[in-house]
């Protein structure tokens, strides 16, 4: 399944600024009560701009384990202090019952340096360490949809020891500091929070994300997922603290 043909080569680094198609999620609003304000707003816009990756966000597509490790390692070293990143990662679907396909890659985007990484880790025998230590690490804070689930898929696909805290799932934060009750999907939070519509084009998000290269659709696809979620958590907070405030 893994593809190792981009051994040996320097990866293609650019930045890449298309968006895609239009389909919308609704979120699972499943009682009949009064929404939160916020809420409410974003429920009665019926077209919302597609969420685009800001131009100044550059896409760095690695494929190669020492180019990873490179990279990851300048990305420690900058750090100056604890951080947060938008963190996701992509899997091929398997039509078997019950399997599923091993993480195929590893995506984060840090704001501050206005980059999103996309690491083709089916193409590397194994998770470079540094790209571990940015897992591992509990100062490095993983923020998305469901983290806790992909962190524990990565632990089982790469023997990882699965760390205890360091990550934040957005669903449960929005509720907890927007005093909401739902079950949120990724596309939902960009809705409500964002007022943008993220696509989620099914062909895409089930492709054959082990296979090398990745498309220009799919790395703008998984760049899109992580650049949502570091701006969502950003809009809960700076929203919680609105609301502390006033
Ligand atoms: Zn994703």
């Amino acid at each position: 399944m893994a593809s190792n043909s981009g051994a040996g080569h320097k990866p293609t680094r650019g930045i890449l600024k298309k968006s895609g198609s239009d389909k919308k999620i609704e979120s699972n609003a499943r009682n009949p009560r009064k929404l939160p304000q916020w809420m409410q707003n974003g429920a009665i816009k019926k077209t919302l701009p597609t969420f685009s990756i800001p131009s100044s966000c550059s896409i760095v597509y690695s494929f190669n384990a020492n180019d990873c490790a490179v990279v990851c390692n300048e990305f420690l070293k900058s750090l100056r202090g604890p951080c947060h990143i938008g963190f996701d990662i992509e899997w091929p679907v398997t039509y078997e019952h019950g399997k599923q396909g091993r993480t195929a890659v590893i995506q984060f985007c840090h704001i501050p340096d206005e980059v999103c990484f996309v690491f083709h880790v089916s193409c590397m025998n194994s998770i470079p360490k540094p790209l571990r230590e940015v897992i591992e690490r509990v100062d490095v804070l993983k923020v998305g949809v469901n983290v806790e689930g992909d962190i524990q898929k990565l632990c089982r696909d790469f023997d990882l020891i699965f760390p205890q805290s360091g990550f934040v799932d957005l669903g449960s934060f929005a509720n907890e500091r927007l005093m909401s009750n739902e079950r949120w999907s990724l596309a939902g939070l960009v809705k409500f929070l964002l007022n943008c519509d993220l696509p989620k084009v099914d062909s895409i998000r089930k492709g054959s994300w082990h296979l090398y290269p990745l498309t220009e659709q799919q790395l703008h696809y998984a760049a899109l997922d992580a650049i949502a979620s570091v701006k969502i958590y950003n809009q809960i907070l700076c929203r919680s603290q609105l609301q502390f405030t006033s």
